[in-house]
């Protein structure tokens, strides 16, 4: 039932490289849109303290009746600001998400901005050595992390990031990034993947590629990523797009697919749907 590859995480753990975001789910959805994705044959699963749906995921997680060690749980620090983000602070934030989901583990703890001038994450970091080290967290890792921020780390810490999850999408590519990642042995996760379900899946190059293939706008995206050795975590809570977005291990991009999707944000052309992690602390 689950056709889904894995990618191995630079400590051996295995990732699926598609799963589901349920960022701006409601909790009291969550459980419904988890329970769906795990039946349709997701076994990823991303969330997050933010999002404030790690109960009703947890819900969905316990209900589905899939056995653990077959799922992989992403949550992400909240490392907010009003806060100072102490070892205790951290430690207790982790336990949180851990209650709120019901599991004794995740599989990928993240912390999810960088926020740069508040000049903390190389200390929050330390803490994530400590949850990995537990056990208590399979692999940890970064989100939003610029290249300065990862190389600060890499000066700081013997710890590599399993995962940066990035904005990514063909409007911004995010080429610097991946080809730093690939040089550190980190892996390129994708949010918002699909450009947020908006001008992104209505471009004629999109629709062109999608009408050659029999897919759909969104299905060509999500090939687009895996072809270029992404992980994505696309979010619907609509059962017939969260089939969809699962079913690309059929059919494949040729060269000039991938370059004409590769133009739509290539130099200047790239541009952001969410914030710009330099200057993100809200
Ligand atoms: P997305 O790119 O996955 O787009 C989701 C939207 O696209 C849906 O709400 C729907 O409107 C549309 N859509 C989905 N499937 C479709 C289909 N088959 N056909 C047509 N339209 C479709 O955007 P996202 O939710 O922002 O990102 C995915 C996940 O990434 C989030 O749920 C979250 O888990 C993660 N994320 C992380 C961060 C971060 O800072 N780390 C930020 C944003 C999102």
């Amino acid at each position: 039932m689950n056709q889904v590859p894995t990618v191995q995480l630079n400590n051996g753990t295995l990732m699926p490289r598609l799963g589901f975001g349920v960022w701006q789910v409601p909790d009291a959805e969550a459980e419904r849109a988890v329970a769906t994705a795990l039946e349709a044959g997701y076994r990823s699963i991303d969330t997050a303290a933010v999002y404030g749906n790690e109960g009703g995921t947890g819900k969905g997680l316990a209900a589905s009746g899939v056995a653990r060690e077959e799922l992989f749980v992403t949550t992400k620090l909240w490392n907010g600001p009003k806060q100072t983000w102490d070892r205790d602070a951290v430690l207790r934030a982790f336990d949180d998400s851990l209650g709120k989901l019901g599991l004794d583990h995740v599989d990928l703890y993240l912390i999810h901005w960088p926020r740069p001038m508040r000049e903390d994450f190389v200390s929050i970091w330390r803490t994530f050595e400590e949850i990995a080290a537990s056990g208590r967290a399979k692999a940890v890792g970064v989100s939003n992390f610029r290249p300065a921020d990862l190389e600060r780390i890499a000066r700081e810490s013997a710890l590599v990031p399993a995962v940066n999850q990035i904005e990514l999408h063909p409007l911004f590519p995010q080429a610097e990034l991946r080809a730093v990642h690939a040089e550190r042995g980190i892996a390129t996760e994708a949010w918002s993947p699909l450009g947020q379900g908006k001008e992104l899946l209505t471009l004629p190059a999109v629709t062109g590629i999608a009408a050659k293939h029999g897919r759909s706008a969104a299905q060509v995206v999500l090939r687009w990523h895996l072809q270029l050795g992404n992980v994505v975590i696309p979010k619907s809570v609509t059962p017939s797009r969260i089939r969809e977005n699962l079913d690309v291990f059929g059919f494949e991009l040729d060269a000039a697919d991938m370059a004409a999707l590769d133009a739509l944000g290539a130099g200047a052309a790239a541009r952001r749907i969410g914030p710009d992690p330099a200057v993100f602390d809200v």
